[in-house]
């Protein structure tokens, strides 16, 4: 039988042909810029290709180079993530914009260890920048890369641990082709994305490995990638007021830390409430209600956290200053383009740009 480091060598050439005859034209693909390459990477993790494109093509032309990112404002740059979720990729990319201005005059590095230093960079991240914008011969291992590799090499270990993914990387290491590491990096993540799927239609019958693949042999595909289950989700009960003043929305910004930090919001309160409930809570504001109306229920699943929401819309008026401290009221239409609001309230945002007049 052929050991793992002979399957893998073995691979690269009908990878690559495979690759060049298959590979799917990308807009960040079009071009070697690690710039490019890292923002794509960074929105693609958890989120499908075609909804990234449209959101790449707005953020480079937004933010082309690391200095526009450095310098661009809180609020504008989590409006350009608006709905991709995940928002401290975001704030730490610019955290690393800021890191590679100050040290690397603005360009990223050409070298894996210096690309790990910075923020929010990982192996996968630092080994994808490298390979495909550098030439640098270094692995880029994700979840498509693991789950291809785990087949082909019929590996029964956990892909969540750590220990396993290193030692992916240590072996992809010796078998990448020194002269196209970016293109068989790619060809790895794309045939993982389009063939060797997680469930469904795994294309074996069409996969330029089948010949060397042990799980196909053995007839073990659907029985691997090995995954210890994840902690259950905390469920939590939220009520969503959507609070109108005429056609102004009132929004208020999330705290600095922790869940969706410094995104804006309607007034979101912990438990399911009545009715009276939720007019109390609004007067406590300060504010006077007018008409109060039951919205449908709706859910949105975080990575550790779930809402169930129970939705209201309050007409209100005499908007005191004190409530000002807490809320702005906005036109509808400024809050879809100033402030950013994460898509957790997406099934709610028409009751905010519904004309009330
Ligand atoms: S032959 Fe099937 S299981 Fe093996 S790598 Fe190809 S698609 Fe995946």
């Amino acid at each position: 039988m052929k050991t793992e480091e002979k399957i893998l060598k073995d691979m690269a050439k009908p990878l690559l042909l495979w690759y060049d005859q298959n590979k799917r034209s990308l807009p960040w693909r079009d071009q070697a810029n690690a710039y490019y390459t890292w923002v794509s990477e960074i929105m693609l993790r958890q989120t499908r290709v075609e909804t990234v494109k449209p959101y790449f093509l707005r953020f480079i032309r937004e933010l082309p180079d690391v200095g526009a990112l450095a310098s661009c404002s809180e609020d504008r740059l989590l409006k350009l993530w608006e709905g991709l979720g995940y928002y401290n990729r975001v704030r730490n990319m610019q955290k690393a914009a800021r890191q590679v201005q100050e040290s690397y005059g603005g360009v990223l590095p050409k070298d894996y260890q210096a690309l790990c230093s910075l923020r929010g960079i990982g192996s996968y991240t630092a080994g994808a920048i490298a390979s495909i914008a550098y030439g640098i011969p270094v692995p880029a291992v994700d979840g498509n890369v693991l789950r291809v590799l785990s087949r082909l090499l019929e590996n029964e270990e956990d892909i969540l641990k750590q220990s396993v993914k290193t030692g992916m990387e240590r072996l992809l290491k010796e078998a990448i082709p020194k002269d196209r590491p970016g293109d068989f990096n790619q060809a790895l993540m794309e045939l993982g994305a389009v063939v060797c799927v997680p469930s469904g239609r795994i294309e074996c019958g069409s996969c330029p490995l089948n010949d060397l693949c042990r799980a196909r042999a053995s007839g073990r595909v659907t029985e691997l990638p090995k995954k210890s289950e994840k902690k259950p989700r905390t469920v939590q009960k939220r009520t969503i007021v959507v609070i109108r003043d005429g056609d102004c929305l009132a929004l208020c910004k999330r705290p600095k830390e922790g869940l969706l930090a410094s995104l804006y919001e309607p007034m979101n309160l912990t438990g399911h409430l009545q009715e009276q409930e939720v007019l109390k809570e609004v007067a406590n504001l300060g504010l006077v209600p007018l008409r109060i109306r039951q919205l449908e229920d709706a859910k949105h699943i975080f990575s550790h956290v779930e809402w169930r929401m129970k939705g209201y819309q309050v007409q209100v008026e005499a908007v005191e200053e004190k409530v000002k401290d807490r809320y702005i009221f906005v036109d509808p239409e400024k809050s879809g383009r100033f402030y950013p609001i994460p898509s957790a309230y997406d099934a709610y945002a028409k009751y905010w740009k519904e004309n009330m007049s």
